[in-house]
């Protein structure tokens, strides 16, 4: 057992015995292109390590120290409790736990995780005399190369938003986890049916909530279960009121987007506020242009002028029409292709019109403005393209624009798949954000030219589909717009 399955089983006993039975697949969110074991121990002076292997036992852990002070990944159990020390320092029966953080704070959170290792530990008969946290520098720049020294910070307290915090030593022992009682009460568990709580709905739906509550996963267009952000949503379900249209206003929020849901059911499928919409419609200019942009997400930075946690685009696709004739562009390039890429979107994006992007405010604005740091010399030309930017989510999330196909979801591709039943996402090897970056990672490393050019392909069609879906989202707009002023 290992300290995410106690994690798993004190947030719920049955999500615990999910887990067990599915073996999620795991996304690494963060590209990790840099040796962190070799980078730290640059940091630490640390000249002899050992990096522990899958399935050590903790003999085999006593063994390797013989040799060793300095353990990477270092393995342990006891109890039926499996843990991996990220980096540990050794001496006879006295050691120092290393936590290391790919994020830019050292948060008080982590100190649980390191009570889990105490107790496994300290059951192994060590003694605990020091807890540090490496933790990123947001600061830091990279420049020509990794400079390992600046990379890191190494605390003993912890730190949030730049405040030092309480002492991790303390913090630590001051956490009471009775381990043993929560291991027995782990073995005798069995399965348990579902119950609906705020864990299984909260903020971070539970993974396994189609599992548990099966219903719902094909429950009706209409059905009460798509009204958003509503706290009551389920009490109104238990209560008979199955759908939308028969909503208890004394239990809904009131939010614009309710409202809309709730109107949409009413008027037989579609809301449409068609002062805003047509407000929002007649702002846009010739040609417009229909961007979408795909990055990964770098904790350690392996290029010129990134910090830490900073982001590169690798690919754009670009539709531009003109009021008649629509075009495509498309760039996807590997390794540090920034430059290129901002040529090539300048070259092909006309100087003149809207440019539309779906959600553009939180994700391709940011992006162009990134790139304009990176590279000063286009930095007006670039900007120039965010004044320019139109946010296509803004009709949906705003409540004027409401079709009950949505289901509560205001995605590019949900609502793609509303607007054409050939549903053409389904039909991609690359159908999400996540998959995309996942293949640009395998595509990077595929030493096979074929396969590499099979990666390049799916990545193409699927960037491509996501701008080509804004201009039929535009082309929908605008006819839903025209059948509504001819009732
Ligand atoms: S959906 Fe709820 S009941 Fe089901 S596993 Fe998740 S938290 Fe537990």
């Amino acid at each position: 057992m290992h300290v995410s399955d106690i994690k798993r089983f004190l947030r719920c006993p049955r999500l615990y015995q999910l887990s067990l039975e599915t073996k999620t697949k795991f996304h690494l969110y963060l590209n990790i292109s840099t040796d962190i074991n070799a980078s730290i121990a640059n940091k630490l002076n640390i000249e002899k390590y050992y990096v522990g292997l899958t399935n050590q036992e903790s003999s085999d852990t006593f063994l390797v120290a013989d040799n060793y002070n300095w353990i990477f990944k270092a393995r342990f159990s006891y109890n039926g409790l499996r843990i991996r020390v990220p980096l540990l320092y050794i001496d006879d029966d006295h050691c120092d736990v290393y936590s290391i953080l790919l994020s830019s704070q050292a948060l008080e959170s982590e100190a649980v995780n390191m009570a889990f290792m105490r107790y496994v530990l300290e059951g192994n008969g060590l003694t605990v005399d020091n807890y540090y946290i490496l933790f990123l520098n947001k600061d830091y720049v990279y420049d020509e190369k990794l400079d390992d020294e600046n990379l890191w910070i190494l605390t003993d307290h912890f730190i949030k938003d730049g405040r030092i915090m309480d002492n991790i030593k303390d913090s630590v022992e001051n956490i009471s986890l009775d381990l043993d009682y929560i291991l027995y009460q782990i073995d005798k568990s069995e399965f348990e049916l579902p119950v609906r709580t705020s864990k299984c709905t909260g903020r971070n739906r539970c993974q396994f909530y189609y599992d548990c509550f099966p219903m719902e996963k094909v429950i009706e267009d209409n059905s009460i279960l798509t009204l958003v952000s509503s706290q009551y949503k389920y009490e109104m379900y238990d209560d008979g009121i199955r759908y939308l249209k028969d909503a208890d206003f004394q239990r809904v929020e009131g939010s614009k987007v309710q409202l809309a849901q709730i109107n949409a059911d009413q008027n037989g499928g579609l809301y449409v506020d068609r002062q805003a919409l047509k407000h929002w419609l007649e702002q846009l200019e010739f040609p417009i242009s229909f961007i979408d942009f795909e990055w990964d997400l770098y904790p350690i930075p392996p290029y010129q002028g990134m910090k830490v946690m900073d982001v590169l685009v690798f690919q754009y696709s670009l539709h531009v029409f003109d009021g008649e004739k629509l075009t495509h562009y498309e760039f996807i390039e590997e390794g540090d292709s920034r430059k290129e890429l901002v040529l090539s979107l300048l070259e092909n994006l006309p100087e003149k019109g809207s440019v539309i992007a779906y959600n553009a405010t939180g994700a391709e604005k940011i992006r162009i403005r990134e790139l304009a740091g990176y590279l000063p010399q286009y930095s007006e030309k670039l900007l120039q393209i965010n004044e320019r930017m139109i946010d296509m989510a803004i009709p949906f999330i705003s409540g004027w624009v409401y079709d009950v196909r949505m289901q509560g979801a205001f995605t590019l591709k949900t609502i793609e798949n509303m607007i054409d039943d050939k549903h053409s996402y389904d039909n991609l090897r690359v159908s999400d954000g996540m998959q995309a970056v996942e293949i640009y990672r395998e595509m990077c490393q595929c030493p096979d030219e074929q396969q590499k050019q099979l990666y390049r392909e799916q990545l193409l069609q699927y960037c491509g589909l996501d701008s080509y879906s804004l201009y039929k989202i535009y082309k929908w707009l605008n006819k839903i717009l025209s059948d509504h002023n001819d009732r």
